[in-house]
């Protein structure tokens, strides 16, 4: 964990003091894929494909990546803790 906890609030900017108490939010973004694919003619499905590489290997390793799966770490004074508890979205 260390090296994740940084001197101010990653919303606000409020630096941290001696004594103050701030949150560190771990946030867990994993693909929830169902397993199904939509249904595709053969030609459609071939199409698809090629253009679903292409896209692929124009973008790097870590972004494939992050679509799978993700963490995000943010630093939070209590005034942004609470907001982000009340309304995350
Ligand atoms: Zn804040």
């Amino acid at each position: 964990m260390s090296g994740l906890v940084a001197d101010h609030c990653s919303r606000c900017g409020l630096v941290k003091r001696p004594g103050d108490i701030f949150y560190l939010a771990r946030i867990i973004l994993t693909c929830d894929f169902d397993g199904e694919l939509a249904e595709l003619k053969a030609e459609e499905a071939s199409a698809g494909m090629s253009a679903e590489m292409a896209k692929a290997s124009a973008r790097s390793e870590e972004e494939l990546m992050n679509e799978v799966y993700q963490e995000l770490y943010f630093y939070l004074c209590k005034g942004c803790r609470d907001r982000f508890v009340k309304r995350a979205f």
